[in-house]
């Protein structure tokens, strides 16, 4: 017998006309590439979605049709989220910090009909355009004054201009929640990338589920600065969950300096941030010697690489903010777990508390999630016994785009596919799950496992390292060895003795590097996080000491 209730597919447009109708009048303020700040509300977000719905429809561009975007985060990018999935397109977010030619590849490779972008990009669309000619229709996120006179990009048409020649009166199309919906690639540190196709009915159903009270407790009472960009799995679905929910969205646009991110979170009275260890270094690294204190900021999201705990004390104890650690991935949509306490935990000590918060914390409802030996045997949930981490939901890709990769999933007992992470966790008894590093990144030492993680974590606890970065080197009694390269703080110093010297006792003798490299900067990948396989790259002609 099936239920009796309403059968009303779960659609992307649902929200904006919720949000519209329930909180119309909420804001959404912008600093923009042009420099100011943009204020405007979800009742003109969603008109003008669907002006660039008919926009759109004016383009004659069919049902699943890709339409992508390299932008910063912004209002313009957010009518993007609405109007082009909404109206039954697919949003291909690419992330413009790759290089031109992976952009070019992965826009043919997603057969992109339109392309929409920041005039920050205007060099790179000039260098790319070109080569992707799928792309009938360039688009500039700008007024139509604003459009250079020999841009040399055929056709190319202001945002302003495009949408504002089109009515406002739309009615959002209902299709099948399984329908594409946008569209996201993977780093591709190893082949060409491979792209998630998230859905209507994942992206609703994830949206829903990040602003629970134990993810990311999203309310019509918060100002939420979603610095995480809006090219990174969907800013972490924060757009979808902020519609959901109405709460106030301020967007940091390109200045994603400590000095004005600090400045937005004060002017708009920000009480909830989301973003990567590194941005949150530069907004430390600014307010610290400044003396600068928050007088709103209650909760920051980190995720995205692993959250040093050094990171999460400066942020709890000097500034009153509860940090929540949280993982996924992009083809996670990407939330998986998120650290929280549970109640028996509040009356622990504050450093028994502090051990548990550094995790990556508990599985969301909808994500399933397991750990692994090399036979696929389940391992148990002892926070003790590492394994590779498989997680399964509705919100996970069952296949890339283009069935790229063949099958990803690895099949159970009972014949259900899950997916491989490539990351290596523990889970404790009360499924709290932390990452002991990517399988690729684990350092193997006469036939134990060394966390990257844990000895990168020590390091930036020492008052005068900034950033840290532990890698394996070959060494021929133990197979690799752990050493840790180290950016220094301006204006400190320390020594490669004191630095070792600052392990003992923090972690197994074995388990101390052989050797700190101190180097002026860690190479950083397009989405923020350490890219180790460069770093490797600039130590091939390393030796380990006494080798
Ligand atoms: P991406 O798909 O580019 O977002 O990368 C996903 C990967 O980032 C994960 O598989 C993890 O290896 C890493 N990652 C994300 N969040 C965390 C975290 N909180 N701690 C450690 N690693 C993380």
């Amino acid at each position: 017998m099936l239920g009796l209730m309403q059968s009303q597919p779960l659609l992307i447009s649902s929200l904006i006309e919720f949000a519209e109708r329930h909180h119309g009048d909420a804001e959404i303020v912008s600093r923009r590439v042009e420099g100011d700040i943009h204020r405007y509300t979800y009742r003109d977000l969603a008109a003008r979605a669907r002006r660039l719905a008919n926009a759109l429809d004016a383009q004659q561009l069919q049902f699943s049709d890709r339409v992508a975007t390299l932008a910063w985060n912004g209002y313009r990018h957010m009518e993007m989220y609405f109007g082009v999935s909404g109206s039954g397109r697919v949003l291909h977010t690419i992330n413009p910090r790759l290089h031109p030619d992976q952009i070019a590849w992965i826009v043919n490779h997603a057969e992109d009909q339109v392309l929409c972008f920041d005039m920050t990009f205007l060099p790179l669309v000039q260098a790319v355009h070109a080569k992707c000619p799928t792309v009938k229709q360039w688009v500039a996120l700008c007024d139509a004054d604003k459009l250079p006179a020999d841009s040399g990009i055929p056709g190319l048409l202001s945002y302003e201009a495009w949408i504002g020649a089109q009515s406002a009166d739309y009615s959002w199309p209902e299709f099948d929640e399984n329908s594409a919906s946008s569209m996201c690639y993977t780093s591709g540190t190893t082949g060409n990338p491979k792209a998630a196709l998230y859905s209507h009915r994942s992206t609703t159903l994830h949206a829903y589920a990040a602003a629970l009270p134990d993810v990311m407790c999203l309310s019509a009472r918060d100002s939420v600065l979603p610095v995480v960009p809006m090219f990174h799995v969907n800013a972490w679905g924060i757009p979808y969950s902020a519609a959901l929910t109405g709460c106030k969205l301020v967007f940091p646009g390109p200045a994603l300096d400590g000095k004005s991110v600090y400045e937005l979170i004060e002017a708009e009275q920000v009480t909830y941030a989301a973003g990567v260890p590194t941005v949150w270094q530069m907004l430390l690294g600014h307010m610290k010697p400044a003396g600068l204190t928050f007088s709103s900021l209650k909760r920051t999201v980190i995720g995205g690489s692993a959250c040093p705990p050094a990171m999460i004390t400066a942020f709890q104890e000097g500034y009153g903010v509860t940090v929540l650690h949280a993982w996924g991935m992009t083809e996670m949509s990407p939330l998986g777990t998120l650290c929280t306490l549970k109640n028996k935990h509040l009356s622990l000590p504050k450093e028994e508390q502090m051990k548990i918060v550094q995790k990556q914390g508990r599985a969301i409802y909808g994500v399933d999630m397991k750990i692994v030996g090399g036979d696929g045997e389940e391992l148990p949930w002892d926070g003790k016994t590492y394994g590779d981490l498989l997680v399964k939901g509705p919100w996970i890709v069952g296949s890339y785009f283009k069935g790229e990769g063949g099958d990803p999933l690895i099949k159970d007992s009972r014949g259900r596919g899950w997916f491989p992470t490539g990351d290596v966790a523990t889970i404790d008894a009360d499924g709290f799950m932390q990452i002991t590093d990517r399988s690729k990144d684990v350092i193997k030492s006469g036939g134990e496992w060394i966390s990257s993680i844990d000895i990168e974590n020590i390091a930036m606890a020492h008052p005068s390292i900034q950033m840290a970065a532990c890698v394996g080197m070959p060494h021929p009694k133990w197979d690799e060895r752990p050493i840790v390269a180290v950016v220094k703080r301006p204006g400190t110093e320390v020594t490669r003795e004191e630095l070792l010297a600052f392990y003992e006792g923090k972690t197994a003798k074995w388990q101390i590097p052989d050797d700190v490299v101190f180097v002026d900067a860690i190479p950083i990948g397009a989405t923020g996080k350490m890219l180790k396989t460069k770093l490797r790259e600039l130590l091939k002609d390393y030796r380990l000491p006494g080798l």
